[in-house]
């Protein structure tokens, strides 16, 4: 592909290395997220419904956070870090020094369709690489909003946006690149990996997975509630790390329930339908799959259920009397329908999230602090926030990414610069002096001085 071929030129002749370049592509991408804000948030709107607001806090801002922790540590981060050097190499100056791989992939999905496109992008970035950007076409209007925007504000030479589905997406694939990024499902997680493995081209897999929320008999249950909803129904479920099923304990099932439906209420009024904070679901393919789960669970409607497919729109809606076996428990939902099982404790619940994937996240909610503590180090998940949904992931701090099933590798913050570089050893000593010790023939003199020295 004569794209690839033109990007790893353009990083053979190092435009992409100096900080500088780096910087003010980055201050670019800035410019081209404000100035075509009205032309995304159309297309988010168009493709999912999406309220300005979320658009704004979970899409558009989240690039610009993370694109402002990028320029103020980009320095620091690209400094060459020394180490200590052991008396036998004495005297010597040892320091690893992050690289740029070189070209980058950049594979994302579309639920949040500009973040989880930019973000990656602009870490690679930042960490001098040239890159390709591959949207999803299944929001093909924010596709084509980048696609325009990154043509205008992008340096051209370094950074492109290919556009396409399955079959642009195995042709980028069977190049040659120095680092894949992908964000999506673990079916295709799999594809891309194998493909990676064709060139030895290491990966990073952002994947999805069922994300438990428990709730501890001592948990505050109204607060639980909301956070929960909020987690859930933000982009009508479609969020990779949105709580995908609570497991209440048992004497707190009901209230927890009652307290959803109460929150639902407050978020959306009597009829979400008609309320412009709700987002609708993707298309069709992802309205019929929802739609099927609702038919054919086992479960009781506690709250919402209707469904209206000229709209695209399921409402937000709780069940209860879940079975572990019902056909919403089998994979990720990835709608706005949440499941509450009961559970006769956190040791039970522990239990139930042990016996399945490795999820992305993980939930607890509790006011005795034993208990999060048995949940944490009882379970494992690409990341854990107590008594709180989601904004884990807008601390640039904390590295984001998966675990086992979810995915590998990370990024946000620091993790995103280290993803996209190569930490490269580099040992230098001078000529002098060059003592014999280490040199044949080897003496018992030498040997007794080295086993000193080591
Ligand atoms: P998707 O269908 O948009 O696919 C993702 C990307 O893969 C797209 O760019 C698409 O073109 C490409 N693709 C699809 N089929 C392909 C194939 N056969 N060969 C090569 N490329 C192909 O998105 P999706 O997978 O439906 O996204 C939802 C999933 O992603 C959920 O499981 C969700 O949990 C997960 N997700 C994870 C994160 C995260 O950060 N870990 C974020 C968002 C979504």
């Amino acid at each position: 592909m004569d794209r690839v071929a033109s990007l790893r030129r353009t990083f053979d002749e190092g435009l992409t290395r100096p900080l500088d370049w780096r910087r003010e592509e980055l201050r670019a991408m800035r410019r081209m997220l404000a100035e075509g804000e009205g032309e995304l948030m159309d297309a988010l709107r168009h493709d999912l419904g999406k309220p300005a607001v979320e658009a704004r806090l979970t899409d558009l801002s989240f690039v610009d956070a993370e694109i402002d922790v990028m320029l103020a540590n980009l320095g620091r981060w690209a400094r060459p870090e020394r180490v200590a050097v052991p008396a036998v190499q004495q005297p010597g100056h040892a320091t690893v020094v992050r690289e740029p791989l070189g070209v980058a992939l950049v594979i994302s999905p579309w639920n949040y369709p500009v973040q989880l496109l930019l973000v990656p992008m602009a870490a690679a970035i930042c960490a001098g690489n040239c890159v390709i950007g591959k949207p999803s076409e299944i929001a093909p209007r924010t596709s084509a909003a980048i696609a325009r925007l990154a043509g205008r504000y992008l340096d051209g030479r370094a950074v492109a946006i290919v556009e396409g589905g399955v079959e642009e997406t195995q042709a980028l694939l069977a190049e040659r690149f120095d680092t894949i990024f992908y964000t999506g499902n673990g079916r295709v997680g799999r594809i891309v990996m194998e493909a990676a493995a064709h060139h030895l081209t290491p990966v990073t897999l952002e994947l999805g997975g069922k994300c438990p929320a428990i709730v501890d008999a001592e948990a505050d249950v109204t607060v639980a509630a909301r956070r929960i909803a909020w987690g859930k129904f933000l982009n009508a479920g479609q969020t990779c790390v949105a709580p995908d099923y609570v497991l209440a304990h048992r004497s707190v099932e009901d209230e927890l329930v009652e307290a959803l439906t109460r929150s639902l209420h407050d978020f959306y009024g009597e009829d979400p339908h008609r309320t412009e904070d709700y987002a609708r679901i993707v298309n069709e393919r992802h309205f019929d799959r929802l739609s099927g789960l609702l038919a054919a669970t086992s479960g009781t409607v506690a709250a919402g259920g209707q469904t209206d497919r000229g709209d695209r729109y399921i409402a937000p809606t709780v069940l209860t009397g879940v079975g572990p076996d019902d056909p919403v428990m089998e994979d990720e939902i990835f709608g706005p329908i949440l499941p509450v099982l009961a559970v006769d404790g956190v040791d039970d619940a522990v239990r139930f999230v042990r016996a399945r994937p490795k999820p992305l996240a993980l939930y607890v909610f509790s006011q005795n602090r034993g208990a999060v503590d048995r949940v944490l180090a009882g379970t494992s998940s690409g990341g854990a926030a107590v008594n709180c949904t989601v904004v884990h992931l807008a601390i640039p701090g904390l590295p984001f990414g998966g675990v086992g099933a979810s995915g590998m590798g990370s990024y946000h913050g620091r993790q995103g610069f280290e993803t996209f570089s190569h930490r490269r050893a580099v040992l230098s000593k001078p000529t002098v002096p060059d003592l014999p010790v280490q040199y044949p023939p080897y003496t018992k003199a030498k040997e007794w001085l080295l086993k000193k020295m080591l």
